[in-house]
């Protein structure tokens, strides 16, 4: 892909103005290659405690779980903010095991989410209430350099 064409492995070459991507995400193929029970997205599946399904000492947090919020059954996006939160609670339950203590429930939270749209615009979706602009971008680029700020206190 270059600026103004998108080159398929077939040989085909499609012209392109404005290119909205929505491949999805394939987790790496460490993870199908492992023998662990993957899911069709090559990622690995997890129970409420982010214990891997059928395995006692392996956890796993972020992209590359497939996890799944138990109380409406659906999927746990895969963004950033999950990502440390079930890193926070995957930790947690690798401590908890080794002390032979009860295990914590990961309980994924709502969150807010702000896309980029571009180099000059952003969107903020919570629910169904959705804004865009360009206030929205300043808040974005605030979040990214307040998470920086934070990982080098
Ligand atoms: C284009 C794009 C835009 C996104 N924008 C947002 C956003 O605006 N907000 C948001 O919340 N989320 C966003 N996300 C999602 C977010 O980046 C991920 O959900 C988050 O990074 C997941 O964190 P992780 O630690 O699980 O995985 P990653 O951050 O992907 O970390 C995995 C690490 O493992 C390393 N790795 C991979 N294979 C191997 C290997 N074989 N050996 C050793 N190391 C390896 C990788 O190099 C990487 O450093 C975006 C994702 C993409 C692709």
């Amino acid at each position: 892909m270059d600026n103004h064409f998108v080159y398929l492995n077939n040989g085909i070459t499609i012209k392109y103005d404005v290119l909205i991507w929505a491949g999805g995400v394939q987790a790496s193929s460490v993870l199908t290659n492992s023998g662990l029970r993957t899911t069709n997205k090559g990622c690995l599946a997890v129970t409420n405690t982010l214990r891997l399904v059928g395995i006692k000492n392996i956890f796993s947090a972020g992209d590359c779980s497939w996890c799944i919020d138990f109380k409406t059954g659906k999927k746990v996006p895969q963004t950033a903010h999950h990502a440390i939160e079930q890193g926070r609670i995957a930790a947690m339950n690798v401590a908890l095991e080794i002390e032979k203590k009860k295990l914590i429930t990961y309980e994924p939270r709502q969150s807010l989410i702000i896309l980029s749209l571009g180099h000059h615009m952003a969107a903020m979706v919570y629910n169904d209430f959705m804004i865009h602009g360009k206030i929205v971008l300043l808040l974005k680029t605030f979040v990214e350099k307040y998470y920086l700020f934070m990982c080098k206190k």
